[in-house]
């Protein structure tokens, strides 16, 4: 896990003070042709690429949530082992491969900040409001979503950057998120308008 202290966050221009970071959630191998696969994984990758690009380009912080299973994790007694730590399945997709300023967070759980310094980098960077990507809308971004409304964040969801393993899935873990945790679901055109 590489982590890498940003000195400066940039603000982008929403008209106020949020400083954002960018959550690309379980985009791995397991998940788009392994075991448990989303939907519409491989059609939101190209689209997750163009706002991490941006990201990148406007120094706003990218955090891979990546599950690294181990034995008796209780979540393998649902699912069964899946994207097993040091797994091919556990590997980010090549298309979306980490590079060397992003911070990666390997979660033994749907939610990105249970037992992870997840929290305690998002405070270091200052941020304020997340920009969540990834799959599966309802698990892992769902849960993540919870979180981090728990500890205060603003939260983004992108409803063309995100997926389920059913269309029923996704629009539920969209509305869950937008009525319980004040989530705005965007698309990613809006939201490269507001890396400016
Ligand atoms: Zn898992």
């Amino acid at each position: 896990m590489k982590i890498i202290n940003f000195a400066i966050v940039n603000r982008l221009d929403e008209g106020d003070d949020m400083k954002y970071a960018i959550f690309v959630i379980d985009m791995l191998k397991e998940f788009i042709e392994g075991s448990i696969p989303a939907k519409d994984a491989k059609t939101i990758i190209p689209n997750i690429k163009t706002i991490v690009e941006k990201a990148h380009d406007k120094s706003v912080p990218v955090f891979y949530l990546c599950d690294a299973h181990e034995e008796g994790d209780p979540e393998l007694k649902i699912w069964g082992p899946h994207a097993m730590k040091g797994s091919e399945g556990a590997k980010v997709v090549d298309e979306l491969t980490p590079k060397s300023n992003d911070i990666v967070i390997e979660k033994k759980t749907y939610t990105g900040f249970f037992n992870t310094p997840l929290d305690e980098k998002l405070k270091e960077l200052g941020v304020s409001s997340i920009i969540m990507t990834g799959i599966h809308t309802h698990i892992c971004v769902q849960h993540s979503a919870a979180d981090a409304f728990y500890r205060g964040y603003d939260i983004i969801v992108i409803e063309d950057a995100t997926a389920a393993a059913t269309d029923v899935s996704h629009k539920q873990g969209l509305e869950t998120m937008k009525s319980l945790y004040g989530a705005k679901i965007m698309k990613t055109e809006e939201v490269l308008r507001l890396f400016k």
